[in-house]
């Protein structure tokens, strides 16, 4: 069992979904239609085009006007620079007591430090939240302590949102934070792997945007789907990662 992100974050979400995911492998697609449907499809465009330039593509911009909007916010925001090296879909994996894996959507690999690059595309900036969310302590963590890289105690990461190219997330790290979520991470994977049960959650809006809801309340996401979308409270984060990365990663 490889512990990432998404394992970590639907073990804190609901223990059921966790169990119905990684246990029982029961698996089928968030969204199947309706406006879910196509702004997940325009997120996982855009970080298609996101690697295309990062690894180098010079071909035409994309019909999609917003697309190309987006994208040239991107090269404005992080233009080629010689003497970095950029790593797009950099999957990385630590061996150990902890299993961890992730795959990073940019590494930019400079002389002094390494820094992790994420793209969101939901309707608002990355806030300051994400400091501690589970997907950031793993990266970081991940990427610093598997001295992979030489620099990696100077790990960064930045969240980048391209509908708001002005307002980027930037997380620094430190030896006491890596400390921190080796902790952290040690303490949820012996909970996860030494669970007896796998209760469902009893947070309502955990549910909303969860796949088994047909199974756990008889009702599909497309049924509620147009009287969910205007809520504060959807995780998109975990919305788009599992269906921009797959359960796994
Ligand atoms: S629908 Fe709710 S209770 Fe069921 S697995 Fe998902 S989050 Fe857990």
């Amino acid at each position: 069992m490889w512990f990432s992100q998404a394992a970590l974050s639907a073990w804190q979400s609901c223990p059921l979904k966790y169990k119905y995911r990684y246990l029982d492998g029961l698996y089928w697609p968030l969204a199947t239609g309706g406006q879910l449907s196509i702004k997940i499809e325009r997120g996982r465009q855009f970080h298609l085009l996101a690697q295309r330039y990062f690894g180098g593509w010079t071909g035409n911009p994309p019909g999609d006007p917003l697309l190309a909007d987006w994208l040239e916010g991107l090269r404005g925001f992080l233009p080629l620079e010689p003497g970095l090296e950029y790593l797009p879909e950099y999957e990385l994996r630590l061996g150990g007591a902890v299993p961890l894996l992730a795959k990073f959507d940019l590494l930019v690999v400079g002389p002094g430090a390494v820094t992790i690059y994420d793209w969101k595309t939901e309707d608002k900036p990355p806030g300051p939240g994400l400091a501690a969310a589970p997907q950031s302590r793993l990266y970081l963590y991940l990427l610093s302590a598997s001295g992979y890289f030489p620099q990696g105690k100077e790990a960064a990461m930045v969240y980048w949102n391209p509908r708001f190219p002005k307002k980027p997330l930037r997380l620094e790290y430190s030896a006491r934070q890596e400390e921190e979520d080796g902790a952290w991470l040690k303490r949820l994977a012996e909970e996860i792997t030494g669970a007896a049960a796998f209760p469902p959650t009893q947070e309502e809006k955990n549910c909303r945007y969860c796949e088994y809801r047909p199974v756990c309340h008889g009702q599909s996401l497309e049924d509620v789907q147009e009287e969910l979308l205007d809520t504060d409270e959807v995780d998109w984060d975990q919305v788009q990662e599992i269906e921009l990365k797959g359960v796994i990663l």
